[in-house]
């Protein structure tokens, strides 16, 4: 696999996988397939070939596992916690003994070493009788420490030269242990001194997501689930030419493929449309946990590792000129509409406009206000509602109360100079009531209000109307 024109002067590939992506031997072979398919695609191009970074989460379910084990011997439990190690022994071992069933691997000793630590960190936690945040780290930490050894493993019997990185060395965080606060520009004077040289001499180096340390050297995580904020954060101080962050599912979707069969793959989104599409309930990645890699104009690329010819969805830094036009519809259900006119017409305090100013002040969301002429419209999750905003809101206010009320969700790009991006739906909803309709608060979205019960069918018609329909 040793292929001498590796050049670290050209920008890494970042690869991150979740832990259904490394849940297993067969699911670890299949990220190093997908390493290996991105290292023929960089030889087909011309030039130097960039180095490859993976950055691993725990096994599925492993993270779980170790804080309970954590729990158990904080609370008196130390049986349960160490008939969790014996358990995280046996399937650790066996995944490594499924991909290289030689029994002198140097891996063996390693992991043999790592499984002891945790059994020791229990007896010691059970004997001190308290469990500590700090500690809760350090147990949640082995997750991931266990899994990038396998995976440097499956690397190597595959032939690759595998290095295997401490992302501890160069994810420095405050000691806000749990959630620990990444501290970028501590990171960016370490990555470059600790993974070059590993890049240097190795086909892949593979890191871990989720664990990082203080400055003192002191383990920390950045929060759970916190793989995905992990590779970007290592993609932006490598300064990667891309991150991908491997998932199972192929990327975002134009609709929710549970409700509408025919739900495509959107090959392209920006950073802004993302945002909007998580605010209105898509659920594929946080954008808010790329921002490292936003920030600095680095593709990220949402990838299937079941399905790897899958392209993905490209999510773009704001700017770049992508398809206009919608991309997607996401809808959420379970809203109430408010409809708010003047108590007294001839209130001269605009009651309508502080009315709408008074879902902010009780801490409930405003998912759309309108206001036209003196009246207005306010759209808000049923489940925040309260009796208390609405004694406020009708202080001054004639409300008019529909508590089920479904919105679509249109985001896309430049919708401002599509028409039919706005047309378009409204003309697929013929014969449904609509509540509410806005647009221009940004290029990026459309909302229209429908009634709850007929909700499905709605979003099955923008969908059929918009995506699968033969225009010319
Ligand atoms: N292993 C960590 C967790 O389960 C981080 C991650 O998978 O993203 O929360
Ligand atoms: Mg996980």
């Amino acid at each position: 696999m040793s292929d001498p024109s590796i050049d670290i002067s050209t920008s890494p590939l970042v690869l991150k996988f979740g832990g259904t992506s490394v849940r297993d031997a067969g699911a670890m072979r299949r990220v190093v397939a997908i390493v290996a398919g991105e290292i023929a695609l960089g030889r087909s191009a011309p030039g130097p070939r960039a180095p490859m970074v993976v950055v691993t989460s725990a096994c599925a379910g492993v993270t779980d596992m170790l804080l309970e084990c954590a729990r158990g011997c904080g609370g008196e439990r130390p049986e349960e916690a160490l008939a969790l190690v014996a358990t995280l022994r046996e399937r650790h071992l066996g995944i490594l003994h499924d991909l290289d069933p030689d029994d002198d691997h140097e891996g063996r000793a390693d992991l043999r070493t790592m499984l002891d630590e945790i059994e020791r960190l229990v007896r010691g936690v059970a004997m001190l009788g308290e469990l500590t945040p700090r500690t809760t780290d350090l147990f949640a930490s082995y997750g991931e420490r266990l899994s990038s050894l396998l995976l440097t493993a499956a690397f190597r019997a595959a032939g690759f030269r595998a290095a295997l990185a401490d992302s501890r060395e160069f994810i420095i965080t405050d000691d806000t242990f749990i959630r620990a606060a990444p501290l970028m520009a501590e990171i960016d004077r370490r990555a470059h001194r600790m993974v070059d040289p590993l890049m240097a001499e190795h086909d892949v180096v593979v890191a871990q997501g989720f664990i990082g340390s203080t400055i003192d050297g002191i383990t920390t995580t950045i929060g759970r689930g916190g793989g995905d904020y992990s590779g970007a954060l290592i993609g932006a101080a490598l300064g990667a030419r891309e991150i991908q962050i491997w998932t199972d599912v192929s990327g975002i979707l134009t609709a929710d493929p549970r409700l509408v069969p025919n739900a495509r793959v959107v090959p392209e989104v920006t950073f802004t449309e993302a945002r909007e599409l998580a605010y209105f309930g898509a659920k594929v990645i946080h954008p808010d946990t790329i921002l490292p890699a936003v920030a600095r104009n680095i593709p990220v690329v949402i990838r299937n590792s079941m399905a790897p010819a899958d392209p993905g969805t490209r999510i773009m830094p704001d700017g770049t000129p992508i398809p206009s036009g919608i991309h997607s519809i996401t809808m959420k259900k379970g809203m109430t509409a408010l409809k708010l006119s003047p108590r007294d017409p001839r209130d001269g305090s605009a009651p309508v406009e502080r009315a709408l100013s008074l879902f902010a002040e009780h801490g409930v969301p405003l998912y759309c206000g309108l206001l036209a002429e003196s009246r207005g419209l306010a759209i808000t999750q049923s489940s925040a509602f309260n009796d208390i905003l609405l004694a406020a809101v009708e202080s001054t206010c004639r409300v008019t109360v529909d508590e089920e009320i479904a919105l679509l969700c249109m985001t896309g790009a430049a919708l401002h100079d599509v028409p039919a991006a706005l047309s378009e739906p409204l003309a697929a909803l013929d014969g449904i009531t609509v509540a509410l309709v806005a647009a221009g608060t940004s290029e990026h979205i459309m909302l229209i209000g429908v009634p709850e019960s007929r909700a499905n069918e709605a979003l099955s018609a923008v969908h059929r109307r918009l995506f699968e329909e033969v225009t010319v």
